[in-house]
């Protein structure tokens, strides 16, 4: 392993601690400086103002917007999916409400809303990718609102893959290429075919499912936009070293420049014990135990030069590269962080939902901060 080289960016003592790993301390302690992209209160130059529903409020930068796919349940069935945990005090979720007809003109307006306002657009939700002509019509006015709404910064789109290896999957590519996309994150949970179908469970019809017709869709994403594969961790998937360094192997023949491995978010007291807590809690595996081992091993490490430490306001990660010139980010977050940060009043996240309504978090009906259901019937008033 070669010397930590890290971004000159922050002083450490002005680093949040919300990650609380006893690695990150570690990897901190070991160089002077780290990536922080959560802004301090007071550092003014890293929050934007910007009055929405008549509320002026503070933006922290950077920020990204998601408008939430929910146009059908998903084609895959993971069962860690964090869109089926549940908030003990939550209403209808996100996953289950579904877009009106007149969907895009609120998208449209709540854009228009955030004139000026400098943001990513982060495509996630459930899978976008399922509705190609839903995603299509996305695309085409998040694209027109770039001339008249927020500063756009980054573009990226969170997917299984499943749209681009259906009939449709050509005109998305190309589509994805017209919008600019920065990098597309495409999840795949295990090298070996049968293995990610007990983790991710694509309905029968879904052709992605199959591990030919996954590394062809891959490599033709790949030729189109810079891909990153997304691994999460977990009991029965990629656990250990070995499986580390096979997952490595096999993303760069599926042609991506980066591979993510992810740890479960951890969770707050505040979910419901379903099916999918319990799930999250016995097949965890510690991103930090896992990362720790494999930089402890010479024969999984030696090659690998440790690039940079960022911590987010609800995340942190390692970001390497190894011989072959693979980025690799090891990555762990915390529910608990990203709920205290949103209880604050500042804006951390902007999601808009298939209701109309556009929030400072990931519940529907929660930090509303537009509700463009009402705005158009005032209009009409
Ligand atoms: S692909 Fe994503 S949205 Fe679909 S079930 Fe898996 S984790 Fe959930």
């Amino acid at each position: 392993m070669r010397p930590l080289a890290i971004p000159v960016e922050v002083a450490l003592a002005d680093l949040p601690r919300s990650a609380g790993s006893p690695l990150f301390e570690r990897l901190r302690a070991s160089v002077d400086r780290v990536n922080r992209r959560t802004p301090l209160p007071h550092e003014a130059a890293r929050w934007h103002t910007h009055t929405l529903g008549g509320v002026e409020r503070r933006f922290a930068q950077p920020i990204t917007f998601t408008p939430y796919a929910s146009v059908k349940p998903c084609s895959a069935r993971c069962s860690f999916c964090s869109e089926n945990l549940r908030k003990a005090d939550g209403g209808t979720p996100a996953s289950r409400l579904r877009p009106a007809p007149d969907y895009f003109d609120g998208l449209s307006r709540a854009l228009q809303a955030l004139r000026g306002v400098p943001l990513s657009w982060s495509l996630s939700g459930l899978e976008t990718s399922d509705d190609a002509d839903w995603m299509l019509r996305l695309l085409q006015v998040l694209a027109a609102s770039e001339s008249h709404g927020p500063l756009v910064e980054d573009r990226v789109l969170y997917t299984n893959g499943a749209g681009f290896a259906a009939p449709q999957g050509e005109v998305l590519r190309r589509a994805l290429q017209t919008f600019g996309l920065s990098w597309l994150e495409l999840s795949r949970h295990h090298h070996d075919g049968a293995t990610n179908q007990t983790i991710m469970r694509f309905r029968p019809e879904v052709a992605v499912g199959d591990q030919a017709v996954f590394e062809r869709t891959a490599r033709q994403l790949a030729d189109a936009v810079p891909l990153r594969l997304v691994c999460i961790l977990q009991r029965g998937g990629v656990a250990q070293p070995q499986d580390v360094v096979a997952y490595l192997s096999w993303a760069g023949q599926c042609g991506a420049g980066t591979v993510v491995f992810r740890e479960f978010s951890r969770l707050d007291d505040g979910y419901r014990d379903n099916a999918t807590a319990r799930y999250l809690r016995a097949e965890r595996v510690s991103m930090d135990a896992l990362l720790a081992a494999c930089l402890d091993d010479r024969e999984v490490s030696r090659d690998w030069t440790l690039e940079s430490l960022t911590e987010g306001y609800y995340f942190w990660n390692l970001r390497l590269r190894t011989a072959s010139g693979l980025a690799v980010v090891f990555e762990s977050a915390d529910y608990g962080a990203m709920h205290e940060r949103h209880a604050t009043g500042d804006v951390y996240k902007l999601v808009y939902f298939a209701d109309g309504r556009l929030c400072a978090g990931w519940e529907p009906g929660h930090d509303v901060l537009l509700d463009t259901r009402i705005e158009q019937a005032q209009t009409h008033a």
